[in-house]
């Protein structure tokens, strides 16, 4: 019993866990890079191959697809990275206006703010007591206590919020990919296949563009 007293419960929990394969390590889920990555990336795929399936319609001339496909890259390539860095920016803007909000009712009101932490922590199953110990050890540091408090409030941590750069870029880049994809001649070779001909139909008529049958 002594013995197991004075063993520390973290590290041989820990130890014991990694060899059962217990990891602690974790994908980088808060930098906000892949959802524009993807969206751009879908995005740039599916507008040019409805650009493809009107050229197509039109009979367009080699010249006119060539000129068109660059167009349709930078201009979407452009909006898209644009796009991505002002709602991004937009987001945290408004974050650090509710963070600014938190910070004033606990410079104002900092027994309510505590009661409402020991609220936060009686939810996660502490008992009431405690509950406001746990309180009152985070309100002791102001910078502790309102990364506690956006994070339970807002559902965010204010210091790993995605940036709008990282984003505008994936963005744009994502979305050159998907239209580069798309131009190639690969992506030709693709289009003019039986798959390619199938999802280029089903996307231009997602998109109100016909396609004539050939
Ligand atoms: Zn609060």
């Amino acid at each position: 019993m002594a013995d197991e007293e004075t063993r520390n419960p973290s590290s041989a929990t820990g130890t014991a866990a990694l060899r059962a394969g217990w990891s602690h390590r974790h994908r980088d889920v808060s930098g906000g890079w892949l959802r524009p990555t993807v969206f751009g990336a879908v995005d740039g795929l599916v507008t040019n191959t409805s650009l493809i399936a009107g050229l197509g319609g039109g009979r367009a001339s080699p010249h006119i697809v060539i000129l068109t496909g660059v167009a349709a890259l930078v201009a979407g390539a452009f909006s898209m990275g644009t796009g991505e860095y002002i709602s991004v920016t937009n987001q945290n803007e408004l974050v650090h206006a509710e963070v600014a909000l938190e910070q004033k009712m606990l410079t104002l009101f900092p027994m309510a703010e505590q009661e409402e932490l020991a609220g936060y922590f009686r939810e996660y199953g502490a008992d009431a007591e405690t509950a406001a110990r746990m309180a009152a050890a985070v309100s002791k540091d102001p910078g502790t206590a309102l990364r506690v408090h956006t994070r339970e409030e807002l559902g965010v941590d204010p210091s790993e919020l995605p940036s709008p750069v990282l984003a505008g870029f994936a963005s744009l880049l994502a979305f050159s990919f998907g239209a580069l994809v798309r131009w190639s001649p690969g992506g030709w070779w693709w289009a003019g296949s039986p798959g390619g001909r199938y999802c280029t139909r089903a996307c231009a008529s997602s998109c109100w563009v016909g396609w004539p049958s050939r």
